[in-house]
């Protein structure tokens, strides 16, 4: 057993550390305020490999894997959680179908665009009428002659309102449940996809997030993802499973973002004569949340790394983000409790950790999605 980064991911580790002060920090007030995602910011990680880390480096990746990204993806939440999520929707999410399912000409126009930061993606599952009941959706794409005709809204779409090309599901075969499903590359300006608008958050308010529409969208039959009809569930299922890996590693950076800020504040706050962090009641939640930071982060690298040797990860993946999601909420409501008052205002940036992490028991399957899929894998 061997539970230390290898000597490649401490030096990438330490390059994405660096970049993420120099280049995001700076960034992150306005695209808060703005609700604007610093869109430069794609292109200048995609030229040095650090946009989609572990897609390989002849497709201009960093040559990297599961472990390489969630080292990006942890890094990127300790700065920005809006900022990390539209990027990680990038290497994950709007990519991986195309990597592993695409076409040659999808690869080269579209994949390898999006791995350097050239073109922007987004991936459009969610409807009004259905969230976690995704086989629902109601987006159909009906066949004629060398096209698809695609009619349907999506909601709740992580970079929707300034995408290049959005990967859309929807049902070939409405008569066969799930089954049915495809996934189809709609590129920006196509006649009939459109943003309809950008939604307003609670928080990751760098994010840009939009609800889009499909109206008589005819797409080359050539932008259907997969070489037959009714592909498309398992390759959607096997996209979130990689996500969810993805998603413990920014619920980690998240928790340790929170953590530092709370030991900080705790040892220049005095009260009763002294800094608060020496009230054992402090120091108490501190330990704990050091100890769940710990566990989170040796559980999320370890089912990355299970991931790598191409075991079948699909329950560990739920875990994954079950565990970390759920374990955030207690350390950022204790971080949010040891920052007393101060803490409540806006001036303060634990509020922004507060309300960003809220989000993660939610999007990319609820808690409660992530139990049902644990416990089926369980076999009950
Ligand atoms: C900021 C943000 C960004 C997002 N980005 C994207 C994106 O890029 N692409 C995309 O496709 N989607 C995206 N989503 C959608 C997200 O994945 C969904 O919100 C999520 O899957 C939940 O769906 P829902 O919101 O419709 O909730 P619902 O499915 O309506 O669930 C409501 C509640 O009912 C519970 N529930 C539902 N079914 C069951 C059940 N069978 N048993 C027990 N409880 C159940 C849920 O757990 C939840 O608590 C995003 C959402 C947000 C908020």
């Amino acid at each position: 057993m061997d539970f230390e980064l290898s000597e490649e991911n401490r030096i990438f580790q330490k390059a994405i550390r660096d970049f993420a002060q120099k280049e995001i920090a700076p960034l992150v007030e306005e695209a808060e305020a703005t609700n604007v995602f610093p869109k430069q910011l794609f292109r200048k990680m995609g030229e040095q490999g650090f946009l989609c880390p572990r897609y390989p480096v002849e497709l201009g990746g960093g040559g990297g894997d599961k472990i390489t990204e969630c080292i990006m993806v942890e890094e990127l939440n300790r700065i920005n959680a809006g900022i990390a999520a539209s990027l990680m929707a990038q290497s994950g999410l709007a990519t991986q179908p195309i990597y592993k399912y695409g076409s040659e000409e999808q690869k080269k126009n579209i994949l390898i665009p999006a791995i350097k930061g050239e073109k922007v993606g987004a991936f459009a599952l969610t409807e009004p009428n259905a969230g976690s009941d995704a086989a629902s959706i109601q987006t159909r794409a009906v066949r004629d002659g060398d096209s698809y005709i695609i009619n349907g809204a999506k909601i709740f779409i992580t970079n929707g309102p300034f995408c290049d090309y959005v990967i859309v599901a929807a049902y070939t075969d409405p008569s066969k449940r799930g089954n049915g499903i495809n996934l189809f590359i709609v590129e920006r300006g196509t006649p009939g996809f459109s943003v309809a608008r950008k939604l307003d958050k609670v928080g990751n308010r760098s994010i840009e997030t939009g609800e889009l529409v499909f109206e008589d969208c005819r797409v080359p039959a050539k932008n259907m993802i997969g070489d037959k009809e009714g592909g498309g569930f398992s390759q959607i299922a096997d996209t979130l499973i990689s996500g969810r890996i993805t998603y413990g590693a920014r619920c980690v950076g998240t928790a340790q973002a929170a953590y530092d800020l709370t030991v900080q504040y705790a040892k220049e706050r005095v009260q009763f004569g002294k800094p608060i962090i020496k009230f054992q009641a402090t120091r108490f939640k501190l330990a704990e949340m050091a100890m769940n930071i710990d566990i989170m982060r040796t559980y999320t690298y370890k089912v990355a790394w299970m991931y790598e040797q191409g075991r079948n990860v699909r329950k560990e993946a739920s875990m994954v983000k079950l565990f970390t999601a759920e374990i955030l909420q207690k350390i950022l409501s204790d971080c949010m409790q040891i920052h007393g008052g101060y803490g409540y205002m806006m001036e303060y940036p634990i509020q922004r950790y507060w309300r960003d992490g809220r989000l993660f028991t939610i999007t990319e399957g609820t808690s409660e999605i992530q139990r049902l899929i644990i416990a089926k894998e369980l076999g009950f």
